[in-house]
């Protein structure tokens, strides 16, 4: 058996010379292509239908026109023409992959999970939340009853607790190290904090937070995404942002830390016998080629606990 991903050319929208290096999905695919292990697949774009199941008609509309030209750029990228069919294929790419996690019980999309994103405007670079409109499409097409969500992006995932606090087959954890409010990232996680609400819940790693402490935090999480029952799929967020070089991390965490972060997540999914699909979320470190690693390294972990070992 072969890993099954997806990536298309199309995931980059033109946002210009950003601090978010929307060329990493095309970076890692380049740095994975060559793998015998796995095939890299184009998804089809998620459509407008599929998006009302999450966002606003008037969010939406401001995405796909330009206006208003505020609500269109909440998610802090230059709004263009082509922004609109870009997150459609992103969200695309989520939902084949949760797709085929649950066909072939692991799968990523080469795109970001979109984390910040509510339901009437967009944050932190997340325009549509494709985490949850993944989860919807599967749930109206019958494929799934329950889902979780594991967040391990450096930051808060407010916008997908935000939207599963009205879906009780929804869980959503988040294990962050840098707190994030009104739009706006704060390095030191004791000064604002997320607390539980439904359908989902945080653990934070503090300020100079090292592998062995992050590993324990999320040895002891991980439970939790069964607590209301066994969900028929987890989708995971891999973010690179909690390298230690990142300039938003606060975290004292290196390659091999991350590495071992993900072996661990699969290792508990493929225990519990739960399909999972993963996505690169977030990662801002100056040199390109780090983060660009610590998403390859996932892919890695992913090969060795379910293709290699078979
Ligand atoms: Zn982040």
């Amino acid at each position: 058996m072969t890993l099954r991903i997806f990536h298309d050319a199309g995931f980059e929208a033109p946002i210009g010379d950003h601090i978010m290096p929307i060329r990493k999905f095309r970076l890692v695919a380049d740095a994975l292509r060559d793998d015998p292990r796995l095939e890299i697949i184009a998804p089809e774009p998620i459509t407008e239908e599929d998006l009302r199941r999450v966002h606003t008609a008037e969010y939406i509309r401001s995405i796909r026109t330009g206006e208003p030209r505020a609500l269109a750029e909440s998610q802090k990228f230059p709004w263009s023409a082509e922004l609109y069919p870009s997150v459609c294929l992103t969200n695309g790419g989520v939902y084949a992959a949760a797709k085929m996690a649950l066909d072939r019980g692991v799968s990523a999309a080469l795109a970001s999970g979109f984390h910040h994103a509510c339901e009437d405007h967009g944050e932190g670079f997340c325009t549509f939340n494709g985490l949850i409109v993944a989860l919807e499409k599967l749930r109206a097409e019958g494929r799934i009853r329950r889902a979780a969500v594991l967040d391990m992006d450096l930051h808060y995932g407010n916008g997908t607790a935000s939207l599963a606090e009205s879906r009780d087959w929804i869980f959503a954890l988040s294990i962050y190290g840098n707190d994030y409010w009104q739009n706006v990232p704060h390095r030191d996680v004791e000064t604002i904090r997320h607390p539980a609400g439904p359908n989902h819940s945080e653990a934070i790693l503090a300020n100079g937070c090292r592998g062995e402490e992050m590993l324990a935090i999320l040895e002891k999480a991980l439970p939790r995404l069964l607590h209301d029952g066994r969900p028929d799929l987890i989708l995971y967020q891999a973010g690179a942002d909690p390298l230690r070089e990142d300039p938003y991390s606060p975290l004292d965490l290196g390659h091999e830390d991350l590495l071992e972060r993900d072996r661990r997540v699969f290792a508990f999914a493929k225990a519990a016998g739960i399909p999972i699909a993963w996505v690169l979320a977030g990662g801002y470190t100056k040199d390109t080629s780090q983060v660009v690693a610590v998403h390859t390294n996932t892919a890695r972990a992913a090969i060795e606990t379910f293709i290699d070992s078979r």
